[in-house]
């Protein structure tokens, strides 16, 4: 399985990094993930439908990544 949060170097490595969306209906600040081939409009237009109040939506893009630790290794849990 491919690392969902790849360790990159430089800004310009996030071109290759892994992303996706999330649409987020302003009114009851629910996050659904975006799948392929979801048309974002129509889910906003069947979302009205059975809300007819929550009319305003947000799509967040994300990128995940990973940089190195810079400082010393994190402390291991007492046990
Ligand atoms: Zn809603």
């Amino acid at each position: 399985m491919t690392n969902p949060f790849p360790e990159i170097a430089s800004s310009e490595d996030l071109d290759d990094a892994p992303t996706g969306e999330y649409i987020e209906c302003v009114g009851c600040i629910n996050l659904t993930l975006v799948t392929p081939g979801t048309d974002l409009v129509e889910w906003a237009k069947e979302h009205t439908r059975k809300r007819p109040w929550h009319t305003r939506f947000r799509v967040h893009h994300l990128t995940n990544f990973a940089v190195a630790a810079d400082g010393p290794e994190p402390l291991s849990p007492t046990p």
